[in-house]
């Protein structure tokens, strides 16, 4: 199986690249949409090298603006995961729709049969293109949309939260701690504050809870 990996560079993918690479040959594509937070493109470059994956980098305008490319505009910050419903700042106009449409192209073009993408559980409260519909009418689409109707989108976390997220990439060596998720880091630290600092944290905090072992320097 060949497999197309959406590699932010953020815990999700960082977990989700180990799990395709048990799957067969792998590349991951990220993308440089001039995102505040671009130093998740080093960690992705990290992953992708420490699990022997081939990485491209791919830039993309997108029009409009959000949070996560205008610095004048603020990151929500301190919410509790059970506040983070409704659509964020952090919502950047159809990104997934522009990224799957990308490796969609990707993929008929090099004879990849299959594209994951890390929405979880978390996500679908907050961002329409991590949810199960969406994923769903996007599959009915590529058998509208392309010539090559084996190529699908598959959402492994789907229904996982952040702890199952942790404790998966913990069983299969996953490289967490060169993972990075905050949405508004400072000199490449990470804020502590973003909702995806924040589930991150808590993340961490309820797979300790649940597996004492393993956790040392799992990063920001
Ligand atoms: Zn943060």
């Amino acid at each position: 199986m060949k497999t197309i990996v959406l590699l932010s560079g953020g815990l999700d993918s960082c977990v989700m690249a180990a799990i395709a690479q048990k799957k067969g040959e792998v590349v991951a594509l990220s993308f440089n949409y001039q995102q505040r937070h671009n130093y998740e493109l080093e960690a992705a470059k990290l992953i992708a090298d420490h699990l022997s994956i081939q990485h491209h980098i791919i830039p993309l305008i997108i029009p409009g603006s959000s949070a996560l490319t205008d610095i004048d505009q603020p990151v929500v910050k301190h919410r509790p995961p059970q506040e983070m419903l409704g659509i964020p700042s952090t919502y950047v106009p159809a990104r997934n729709t522009l990224f799957l449409s990308y490796a969609v192209s990707f993929a008929e073009s090099f004879g990849f049969s299959q594209i994951m993408i890390g929405a979880n559980i978390h996500d679908r409260n907050c961002y329409p293109d991590c949810s199960p519909a969406f994923f769903t009418a996007f599959n009915t689409l590529l058998q509208f949309a392309i010539k090559d109707k084996s190529i699908s989108v598959h959402t492994p976390l789907i229904d996982l939260s952040k702890k199952e997220i942790i404790l998966e990439g913990l069983h299969l060596a996953a490289p967490i701690s060169l993972s990075f998720s905050c949405y508004d880091p400072h000199n490449n630290k990470a804020c502590g504050a973003c909702d995806a600092c924040v589930l991150r944290t808590q993340g961490f905090k309820e797979a300790y809870a649940s597996s004492s072992s393993h956790f040392e320097n799992q990063g920001s």
